[in-house]
Parts: structure tokens; sequence; C-alpha cells
């Protein structure tokens, strides 16, 4: 029966310790939530600039919605695509300095329509090992092979695409690694992508609003331009809102425009999130003092948490992962944390390697150095009693 063996393979989750639960919170995004009817000071968002629950944002959000209504009504490439969708894409491509953009629902949907749109079967994608799983699904569905280097391997990516022979090759990698906060080596990655004639796609979920100037994100950051550039940047995190975009050279987002079947075969996007992305766009391009708060945030956990056996590794992004190792362990720390009101994940494998379970801390720009130092306070008292 195909319900008894669902229910055996619920059972077998709990088995593991793996059934995920989700806590309800009941005030908006944000460091201090109610969450479960217990207060609580949240590093799990990320909500980096603190916009999410920007009153400024809500009400643009409300304006865009006395203006448009509520829904599109089809999907972009049928009657669901407004002028103010049309503003929001020369915008979000004017601000990350390419030619055109292309606005989607989500960034899962743009990952997994991008990569099925520039290669198939007979064609090659070599992808970070640490790649985000819309990348990984999107290769996925595209039918190429697929190859997954070792986490920022230069050496190995180049000696598979020397040893390639496909017609086309992608090379895809995530700018900020989401469970480990590095940023990729995005300048020698385009190099490689030169010399084998790749397109490189960089997904910027995490860079976005945050790294380069204004917070143009990781390529303005790396000063890279190139007609090869794929460029994802997502709007639920950084901009507070939802949605993501594709940005690069005009005819390659036209190609997919026509070709992305995540775009083409779903409902446009609400057009008031595009008045309220608009408004959004404003404060990350003005946004420079929560930025400067944001990296004060991150110099003082690196200053202040001192850990013995745990280590903090070396981001300088928001993410700033604590690895603990042991998964009983790490999960104990959280249980711990919880417990003095403090809500930081637990991330084990097969979410990151075996031997590497770790808190994942994300600072916004919405904490105090007050929050950080009760964090790093009950970090260093957990640890030394553990
Ligand atoms: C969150 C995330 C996505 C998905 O973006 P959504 O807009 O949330 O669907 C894609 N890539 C990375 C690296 C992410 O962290």
């Amino acid at each position: 029966m195909l319900l008894d063996s669902l229910k055996a393979d619920l059972a077998e989750l709990d088995a593991q310790s793996l059934r995920r639960v989700r806590r309800s919170l009941d005030t908006p995004c944000g460091p201090h939530a109610r969450v479960d009817g217990r207060d609580m000071l949240a590093f799990c968002s990320n909500d980096y600039l603190g916009l999410a629950a920007e009153p400024e944002l809500a009400a643009a959000l409300k304006a865009g919605a006395d203006r448009w209504g509520s829904g599109s009504g089809a999907s972009h490439l049928v009657s669901g695509h407004y002028t103010v969708h049309d503003e929001l894409e020369r915008r979000l491509a004017a601000f990350v300095g390419c030619e055109r953009a292309l606005y989607l629902s989500t960034g899962f949907m743009a990952n997994s329509g991008v990569i099925p749109a520039l290669v198939g079967r007979g064609d090659a994608i070599f992808a970070d090992r640490l790649n985000h799983a819309s990348l990984v699904d999107g290769a996925l569905l595209s039918r190429a092979d697929l190859h997954r280097y070792p986490h920022a391997d230069l050496s190995a990516l180049e000696r598979a695409l020397a040893a390639s022979t496909a017609k086309r090759k992608l090379i895809v990698t995530d700018s900020v690694f989401s469970m480990d906060g590095d940023v990729a080596p995005l300048a020698e990655l385009l190099a490689l992508a030169d010399r084998f004639d790749a397109w490189l796609m960089v997904d910027d979920a995490h860079g976005f609003g945050v790294l380069g100037p204004d917070g143009r994100g990781a390529l303005r950051e790396a000063g890279l331009a190139s007609w090869r550039l794929v460029y994802v940047g997502t709007l639920g995190k950084a901009a507070g809102v939802s949605g993501a975009f594709i940005a690069g050279h005009a005819d390659v987002v036209e190609w997919l425009m026509q070709k992305a079947r995540t775009y083409i075969f779903t409902t446009g996007a609400p057009p008031a999130l595009a008045t309220a992305l608009l408004k959004s766009l404003e404060l990350i391009e003005h946004g420079a003092e929560r930025r400067r708060h944001l990296a004060a945030l991150i110099e003082q956990l690196h200053a202040e948490l001192k850990l013995r056996r745990w280590q903090l590794m070396p981001s300088r992004t928001p993410i700033q992962p604590v690895v603990i190792g042991d998964n009983a362990e790490t999960v104990a720390a959280a249980r711990a944390l919880w417990d003095a009101g403090l809500w930081v994940p637990a991330i084990r494998p097969p979410t990151v390697p075996q031997g590497s379970a770790r808190l994942r801390i994300s600072l916004t720009a919405a904490h105090t150095h007050q929050d950080v130092e009760r964090l790093v306070t009950a970090l260093m008292q957990l640890e030394r009693a553990a």
C-alpha cells in the first residue's frame, strides 16, 4: 500500500531525527520575534538589511495594491505583464550594470529556468559542489551532463573543462555560499569561462544588496562584466520583499524570456510587488548606513567571540557559521540557545559535509551591538559547559 509505505518513510525520518518542523512567528520579520508563544532573539533570517518589516516598504506595497490591485491575472507573455514590471526591470538592470533584466517570481524558479534554457542534452554543466539546491535541480532538468567540482577548486574545474568535449559549457556558482558564508573566486571563474568558451552563471542570492558599491552585488564588487555572465539576484533576502531577476547581455535575457519555462508557464507576480521592489531598490541604493552597521556587527562577532573547540568560520558576509562538528552536540547547542531565548538554526549533514555540523548565525542590520553581545556571551558559556 502506497500510504503505508509513505507512513513508514515518515517514521524513518523520525527515527533518524530528520523530521523538520516549522516554527510559527507572530511578529513581523526582525531580530525580536514572538515564536510559538515565546519571545526570542533571532539570528536566522536572510533579511540582511532589515528591510522586510520596514514601514516605508510596507507603505509602498499598500500604494502598489491601491494602484494595481492584488493579482496579475495571467502569465507575463499572455497579459500578466505591467508597465511597473518594465520599470522594475530597467531599474534592476541599471543597478547591477547589465544591459537587461527579467523579473521572475522566485529565485528557485530563476535558477531552475535559466539552466535548461541555456544547455541541454550533449552539453555540460560545471557546478560547485556547495551550490544551492535550485541550481542542482535546474541542472538535472536540463538533461546536460553534470560535473560537480569540489568547493571553489579551480584546478579541478579547469581539468574538467579541459577534458570536456561538450558542444556548450556552463559554469554555475553561488556568489556567497549559503552554509559557509564565503565568496566564490568570481574573477578566476570568469577567466576559465573565457578560456574554455563557457557561460558563467552567478547566483547572487546572498550578495545582492549587501556586497559591492551601494549593494549592487558580487559582480560589481569584483568589477566583472562580460556577455558570458548570467547574473541571478533574488529579492526576498536583502531586498526584503519577494521574487528574483536574471540580468545580462540583452540577447541572452531575450532568449531566457523566450525559453525559460519557469517564466513562461506561471502567473506573473502581483504588480504591487514590483511597486514595493522599486522602493526597496531605492532603500538598498541609499542603504550605506545599514551596510556599515552590518559590517560593524560582523566585526564585533569576530572580535568578541573567543572559542576553543568550536570554530567561527572566516566569513566576511552576514552568514557566520560556528562549526561544532558532531551532530548531537550541535543540536544540543541549538537547543540550549533556544532555552536561553536565542534562536540560531543547527545545520547538519546532508546539508553540510559529515563531521561539520554547525550553528548558522545570520546577522542583519536590524540587530544591535547588544544583540550580538548577548549571543557571544551565551555561545562562550555554552562551549565551556559542553
Ligand atoms: C534563497 C536562495 C535561492 C532561492 O531564492 P528564492 O527567491 O528564495 O526562491 C537561490 N539560491 C540561493 C543561493 C539561495 O540562498
